[in-house]
C-alpha cells in the first residue's frame, strides 16, 4: 500500500497543484477568460469536455464539441499544454453506442483517449456512481442519507446493462475521479491516490479531489492559508471546480480568484494537469491497491464531509 512516503515533485518544486474543470453550463463566453488567466500564470491544469451532445435535453448542459467554436476553442487550449479530460459520454445518458462514438470522436479531435475522467451526475451511464460509489455500512448510510434516491441508479459499470461500458473504461481511461473532501491538502485526504479498487474493476485508477464547486467554494479552498499549508506539506491539490460557475463575469475573472491564483502561481510550485500529476505518483511508487480498512476510512471521512456541506 502506498502513501507513507513522501513523493518529490519534478524539477525541485515543492508541491503540486491542479484543477479538474466539470464542465457543467461551460461556454466559450463564460470560461475562456479564466483560462486566459491560468495560461498567463503559467498553471495547465485540466478542463473536461462532453465529446457529443448524445440525445434529448439535458437537466444540467452546457457547450459540446459539436460546437465547432468551442471545438475549436478547447483545441487551443489542448495546443497550449492544457490536458483536455472527459465529463462522460455527454451531458445525457449514453447507451452503450453513443459511448463508443464519443470515445471515437474524443480521440479523433484530441488524438488520443481521455486519460482522466469525471462522471457527470445527470448521466445514469456514470460509473461506480450513487450509491456504487460505496461498500457496507457507508453504502446503508447514504442510502438512507438520501433517502434511497440513488439506489442503483447508475450503471454504466453493471455488466449486460444497455448503459455498460466498463470494458471501455478499462481499456481506454486512466484516471477516475471519485471523492471530494474539504481539505486543500488531497493527498492528505487520500494518501493511496492514485489506486486501484478491486471492487470496482473497470476503473483502472481513482483519485481524489478537494472541493471548489463555484467560486465560493474555490476561493475558501485556495485561501491563503491554506495555500502556504499545502505548500509546507510538500503535498498535493487537485481542485474540483465548475469554471461556469461564477469565475467570470460579463468577461472579467472574479477578482479574489485573480488574485489568490497569482499568489499560488508565485510560490515553487509544480502546476500541472492532473494526469501529468497521477502519471508522475504513478511513476515513483506505482498505483496502490486500497484494502479494505483503508477504504472504510475513506468512505467515512467523505460521508462525514457530504453530511456536514453536500459534496460531491
Ligand atoms: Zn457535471
Amino acid at each position: 500500500m502506498g502513501g507513507s512516503e513522501p513523493i518529490r515533485w519534478p524539477g525541485g518544486k515543492s508541491f503540486a497543484f491542479s484543477v479538474f474543470d466539470d464542465t457543467d453550463l461551460a461556454t466559450v463566453e463564460n470560461v475562456a477568460p479564466v483560462y486566459e488567466l491560468l495560461e498567463s500564470l503559467g498553471l495547465r491544469t485540466t478542463k473536461s469536455v462532453w465529446a457529443v451532445a448524445g440525445v434529448g435535453q439535458p437537466v444540467i448542459g452546457g457547450a459540446t464539441c459539436e460546437d465547432p467554436g468551442y471545438r475549436k476553442w478547447t483545441l487551443g487550449l489542448q495546443a497550449a499544454g492544457f490536458e483536455i479530460g472527459s465529463h462522460g459520454a455527454a451531458p445525457t445518458t449514453a447507451p452503450r453506442d453513443i459511448v463508443v462514438q464519443s470515445l471515437d470522436r474524443f480521440r479523433q479531435i484530441y488524438g488520443q483517449d481521455p486519460s482522466a475522467l469525471a462522471n457527470h451526475s445527470g448521466c445514469l451511464d456514470s460509473i461506480y456512481w450513487g450509491d456504487a460509489r460505496l461498500d457496507g455500512a457507508s453504502r446503508l448510510a447514504y442510502n438512507l442519507l438520501t433517502r434511497g434516491r440513488r439506489r442503483g441508479e447508475f450503471r454504466g459499470h453493471r455488466e449486460g446493462d444497455p448503459l455498460f461500458w466498463g470494458d471501455l473504461c478499462q481499456s481506454r481511461v486512466r484516471y477516475v475521479r471519485n471523492f471530494t473532501y474539504a481539505d486543500i491538502d488531497t493527498l492528505a485526504s487520500c494518501p493511496a491516490m492514485p489506486y486501484h479498487d478491486p471492487h470496482r474493476p473497470y476503473v483502472r485508477a481513482w483519485f481524489a479531489s478537494s472541493e471548489g464547486r463555484d467560486v465560493d467554494a474555490f476561493t475558501a479552498c485556495v485561501s491563503e492559508q491554506n495555500q502556504d499549508r499545502l505548500e509546507a506539506a510538500g503535498s498535493a491539490c487537485i481542485m474540483y471546480t465548475h469554471f461556469a460557475s461564477g469565475f467570470a463575469r460579463d468577461g472579467t475573472v472574479d477578482r479574489r480568484f485573480r488574485v489568490l491564483m497569482e499568489r499560488l502561481a508565485a510560490k515553487n510550485g509544480w502546476f500541472v494537469p492532473v494526469s501529468t500529476l497521477l502519471d508522475h505518483i504513478v511513476a515513483e511508487r506505482g498505483i496502490a491497491v486500497m484494502d479494505a480498512a483503508e477504504r472504510r476510512g475513506m468512505e467515512h471521512r467523505w460521508l462525514r464531509s457530504k453530511i456536514r456541506v453536500g459534496y460531491s
